[in-house]
């Protein structure tokens, strides 16, 4: 008898301070501008906040587990080669993502003219098609530290089917 069809869903959230002369890399696109995240990583938000909804709704150890930031092996890696193995993981559990939802916290850059070309990265790292993946970009209008450019943050939820083609 088929598998019964299950479907489930994960939400990711990430923030980093930003800071002056590091790259901005998000969705595993650089986008020029004088500052980017700190971190252990290459601190790309969107990827890091997908990891964990990719890990929330395949019921992974979330991306801190997986990815141990003490581990001298993850300093500088790119996330692509992160959220790789979390999809290798994945599809061995036999999911595949139905659809990818994002939204990027950054009172700077304008993020507009990137929307695109950091769906089609997120959809190529997902193994998905460009038009399962929704890229949003908001400000905080000045308000809060994301308003006054102190950090940039990413939310993220995305869904994975199970056991029947994915609808
Ligand atoms: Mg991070």
């Amino acid at each position: 008898m088929p598998e019964k069809a299950i479907h489930r869903v994960g939400i990711g959230t990430d923030l980093h301070r930003m800071v002056p002369g590091r790259p901005l890399v998000l969705g595993h696109v650089e986008v020029p501008f004088d500052q980017g995240p700190a971190g252990h990583s290459d601190g790309d938000v969107v990827l890091h906040a997908l990891i964990d909804a990719l890990a929330g709704a395949a019921g992974l150890p979330d991306i801190g587990e997986m990815f141990p930031d003490s581990d001298p092996a993850y300093a500088g890696i790119d996330s692509g080669r992160l959220i790789e193995q979390v999809m290798q993981r994945v599809r061995a559990l036999g999911f595949a993502p139905v659809n990818a939802d994002v939204i990027i916290h950054a009172e700077r850059p304008r993020l507009s003219p990137y929307k695109a070309a950091i769906r089609d990265e997120v959809a190529r790292l997902l193994g998905t098609d460009p038009d399962r993946v929704s890229i949003k970009a908001k400000t905080h209008e000045g308000v809060d530290a994301l308003g006054r450019g102190q950090a940039v943050a990413c939310t993220a939820i995305v869904s994975l089917g199970r056991g029947q083609p994915v609808p």
